[in-house]
């Protein structure tokens, strides 16, 4: 029995999937601007971003050409393993076979490196000289630095002031990748100074390191902004996961029952699963959907689908996604790549056509997860993608009850080397569970914009 399944190269994706012309009738909706109302062309994106992804964000093109230049840095980690969890199955003495994609092999550590060589890529066709971007907990920071540092490109990394204090090996890792972190707020940017005037000692967070990057990219010509997340050319970037892992459950010859992912802003579980629900959106196939989040940020589980803004400033225009609404700041939680306060547009309108399902679970209960797989499967994984695998995990013991052989495919979206101060904190004990904020949310999503 194979536990690992290898794609040869001349078998590699050389195009991404778009899943646009194949999204149910009517569920895509056009961004709008926030001043009007009304919706708006790509030309409102052309400070911040180059022609070649506007073009991708709105392309209806069912397939897109990966250029040679981003095929040879994805060989540098790619094609990644598609790994059968054959031990982790005996633990949990289940019939289902368990497979994951492993994206944890890439330098960074994660599937974000997938769309930030292919955004280095375009931006540098475009003549523009340094990317401007945020991050959090410091996986697209790091992702982003390495892939300018392959362009011979400059990066100035926004990073939310409570994790650069945090996280200091990250920040380190963008240094060594040549990137310039500045600590969000910074007095650099009049978003920032606003911020800054109101509380000198703010931790900062997502949104308002969004709308640094965003406002430094569009006051200088040469800069542009780059978004490791929920927009369609992002999730596009990402089928590279999903289009490897189709060709390699057809080696291992199966086909799976239920894909299942964590979700943050939904680009590596959209990597993986689009290609799988291009099956089932053209009827070919009765495949399932599950996407976990957590509990502490429920955003598909317990937002609002609607119209917001993808910044805490209300720069950006409005997206029809589910939403907390974009004030809402979460709780520390260990799994920082999941506590945006909305989710991709596709993803959203996915769940909300009955495509997909989410499920929200606790830290302590992802942490469980996570020790039980690094105990069976050796690799120990980062808090976001623990979600995935309690998810998987919950399934495969819902098939031992049921005696059912299915097929699970789960992301493995990177590993938690990064992590082991949070690990620390499970082992000793000392991990929080944040219950559901209720009362928070129910207030920053009174402030969602009223739109049609
Ligand atoms: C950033 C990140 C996520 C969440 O982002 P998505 O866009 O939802 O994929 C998940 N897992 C890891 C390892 C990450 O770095």
């Amino acid at each position: 029995m194979a536990i690992k399944t290898i794609l040869p190269e001349d078998k590699l994706p050389t195009k991404w999937y778009n899943i646009a012309p194949d999204m149910p009738e009517g569920s895509l909706v056009p961004p709008l601007d926030p001043g009007t109302g009304q919706p708006i062309g790509p030309e409102a994106l052309a400070a911040i971003f180059p022609m070649a992804l506007i073009g991708q964000e709105v392309s209806t093109d069912n397939y897109i050409e990966i250029p040679e230049e981003v095929q040879e840095i994805y060989k540098l980690w790619r094609p990644t393993p598609l790994i059968r969890a054959l031990r982790l199955e005996k633990a949990l003495d289940t019939p289902a076979k368990i497979y994951f994609k492993y994206e944890g092999v890439s330098p960074a550590g994660s599937h974000k490196p997938n769309t930030a060589v292919a955004q280095a890529y375009y931006n540098k066709e475009a003549g523009v000289k340094r990317i401007a971007t945020e991050t959090g907990a410091g996986q697209w920071g790091s992702s982003m630095a390495l892939a300018t540092q392959m362009f011979g490109m400059e990066c100035t990394v926004y990073m939310v002031k409570i994790s650069y204090e945090q996280k200091p090996y990250r920040r380190s890792m963008m240094e060594v990748w040549g990137a310039e972190v500045l600590a969000s707020p910074t007095d650099r940017t009049q978003s920032g100074q606003k911020i800054l005037a109101d509380d000198p000692d703010s931790p900062g967070s997502l949104g308002i390191a969004i709308s640094e990057a965003v406002e430094d990219a569009a006051t200088h010509e040469d800069v542009n902004y780059a978004l490791g997340s929920v927009l369609n050319h992002v999730l596009l970037h990402q089928t590279v996961v999903g289009e490897e892992a189709v060709a390699q459950m057809e080696m291992a010859g199966v086909y799976p029952d239920i894909v299942i992912g964590c979700i943050g802003g939904g680009s590596n579980y959209a990597g993986l699963a689009f290609p799988f629900m291009r099956d089932r959106l053209r009827g070919d196939k009765q495949v399932e959907f599950l996407a976990a989040e957590p509990t502490a940020c429920p955003t598909v589980t317990k937002g609002e689908f609607a119209y917001d803004f993808g910044d805490t400033l209300m720069s950006t225009p409005l997206l029809k996604m589910h939403t907390l609404g974009h004030d809402f700041v979460p709780a520390g939680i260990h799994a920082g790549g999941l506590r945006y306060h909305a989710m991709a547009p596709l993803i959203s309108a996915l769940v909300d056509a009955g495509h997909m399902d989410a499920v929200a679970y606790t830290q302590n209960e992802i942490f469980e997860a996570a020790i039980q797989f690094a105990q069976t499967e050796a690799i120990i994984p980062a808090p976001e993608s623990s979600h995935a695998i309690k998810a998987a995990i919950d399934k495969a013991l819902e098939a031992r009850e049921a005696g059912d052989e299915k097929v699970i495919l789960f992301n493995l979206s990177g590993h938690g080397y990064f992590d082991m101060s949070a690990y620390d904190q499970y082992l000793s004990g000392n991990l929080v569970d944040y219950a559901y904020p209720e009362e928070k949310i129910r207030e920053s999503m009174a402030k969602i914009p009223k739109m049609g």
